[in-house]
């Protein structure tokens, strides 16, 4: 669970994140959604500890996570510019995390195993990140995030770069994924479909505020604002 209690974020006299008041239940799979600049990676990022929240609380599992530093949280999260290691090869920067959470040298080789099966990543383990496509680097970085298989799952626009095919065969992952460990997932796309399909709730952000949170069927049917109906394309 991830509670927003009177979230505010502000670089200088800008306000980019405005008062959030909300909660991310335990094991659903949240999309937030909404126009560029709005917001939606700084609030990964708090989640995250990547950025301090400028006013009011951040809870995760009960307890307070304002000053948590980022290390000590339950968390992984695909950086929308994928953020690779450049010294490090494919799979370096894959088992990284691990490393970190000092696995068994077993387990972490079938985890490695495994998400390089998935992702369609064989072949590419001593490569270094400069020398990949960008949709073989976003998939480096989302094998590098689910082997740790934390509690919180932040993800930045992660299949943005895919074809249509690999992002819905890694789309059917994350859901086989996310139901093997239940993780709190947050996501951000600008997918609709993908949207619609994944989340069991939308949250639409405008301009650092949240619009609405609720089901897609609801979102899409109920808008509670003219903002919500514009943007999701609701029939009218
Ligand atoms: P996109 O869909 O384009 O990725 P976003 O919803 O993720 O957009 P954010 O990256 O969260 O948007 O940015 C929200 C606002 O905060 C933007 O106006 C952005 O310019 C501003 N912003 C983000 N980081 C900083 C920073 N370090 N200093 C000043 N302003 C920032
Ligand atoms: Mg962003």
């Amino acid at each position: 669970e991830i509670q927003f209690e009177h979230v505010k974020k502000s670089y200088g006299d800008t306000e980019v994140v405005k008062d959030l008041n909300f909660t991310i239940k335990e094991g659903e799979r949240l999309i937030l959604l909404g126009p560029s600049g709005c917001g939606k990676s700084t609030i990964l990022r708090m989640i995250a500890g990547l950025e301090n929240i400028t006013d009011g609380n951040l809870y995760m599992n009960g307890e307070k996570m304002n000053h948590v530093p980022s290390g000590l949280r339950n968390v992984s999260m695909v950086f929308q510019n994928y953020a690779l290691y450049p010294h490090m090869t494919v799979k370096q920067n894959i088992v990284y995390g691990l490393k970190v959470q000092k696995l068994p040298k077993q387990e972490m080789e079938n985890r490695l195993n495994s998400v390089m099966e998935i992702l369609q990543l064989r072949g590419l383990e001593d490569r270094l990140p400069k020398s990949l496509s960008g949709g073989q680097r976003q998939r480096v970085a989302l094998a590098r995030a689910t082997v740790k298989r934390s509690d919180f799952f932040l993800l930045d626009e992660p299949l943005s770069n895919l074809d249509a095919q690999l992002r819905e065969s890694a789309r059917k992952e994350l859901v086989k994924i996310h139901e093997m460990f239940n993780q709190t997932i947050v996501y951000v796309t600008h997918d609709q479909i993908e949207a619609m399909t994944f989340a069991d709730r939308i949250a639409l952000m405008y301009n650092g505020e949240l619009q609405m949170l609720d089901t897609p069927d609801n979102v899409y049917h109920r808008p509670a604002n003219v903002f919500t109906a514009k943007f999701i394309g609701s029939p009218s």
